[in-house]
């Protein structure tokens, strides 16, 4: 068995500003044991249930949804798939099409229930670039996927969706909640999950494997960082 890690390193938010989302909550770290002191080594850290590769629960935009820490564990272990849209422009839409076409590059969604975007940008992680540099899976398509039987979606970018805030007919427009990302608004009407800032996709050499990727269990959670990995065989 071989494990490929799916996850970003977390870092405090003055050791890089550009490894963490800019309007989220700055990552922050202190020293509370010392070995010259009580004889140990500790830290304590703050973070957003956002940060770093982790995983969207429902009630991130459904004030009904589940919260992390009801998410059943088996629903982030399992068979996956890679679709690779790696080759698309800063922000282009991923359609129904595109992503009908890509399962079929791969011989379908098999028993997979998680799918994963590779968008190539985690290679932009830790740079002011990787924030504005995503693909836009639309409603459409997230709705396509769920469709299909897909439990989680997941994407190797910052966001699963472009901010539609971000666009330059929307500039100076008052947005929030749905407005502003219709994807994950989805989230009132299917019960799915969203994993985003994946890492090493690219380097997962097979389209269906073994996903696994597990939240802190936060009480009432919006998300949580989860460690993400390909389980391989050999
Ligand atoms: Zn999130």
């Amino acid at each position: 068995m071989r494990l490929i890690d799916l996850s970003h390193p977390i870092l405090p938010f003055e050791q890089n500003p550009w490894a963490q989302f800019p309007a989220a909550p700055k990552n922050m770290v202190g020293v509370t044991g010392m070995f010259e002191g009580v004889g140990w080594f500790s830290r304590a850290w703050y973070l957003g249930e956002h940060c770093g590769t982790h995983v969207d629960a429902a009630i991130h935009f459904n004030p009904g949804g589940q919260p992390v820490d009801e998410i059943p564990l088996a629903d982030l272990y399992g068979p996956a798939v890679i679709l690779d849209f790696s080759d698309k422009a800063a922000n282009a839409d991923v359609s129904p099409v595109d992503v009908r076409a890509g399962l079929e590059r791969v011989g379908g969604l098999g028993d997979a229930r998680i799918v994963l975007i590779r968008s190539g940008r985690s290679k932009l992680w830790g740079r002011p670039e990787y924030h504005h540099d995503m693909l836009n899976m639309t409603p459409q398509t997230t709705e396509w996927l769920l469709g299909q039987g897909a439990r989680v979606l997941g994407t190797d970018a910052c966001v699963w969706e472009v901010d539609q805030a971000s666009r330059p007919e929307n500039l100076g427009r008052r947005m929030a909640g749905a407005d502003r990302f219709p994807s994950h608004a989805l989230q009132r009407r299917y019960d799915f999950l969203i994993l985003e800032n994946l890492a090493n996709l690219d380097q997962v050499p097979t389209s269906h494997f073994l996903f696994v990727g597990l939240p802190l269990r936060l009480v009432g959670g919006s998300g949580s960082p989860i460690r993400a990995a390909a389980i391989l065989p050999g």
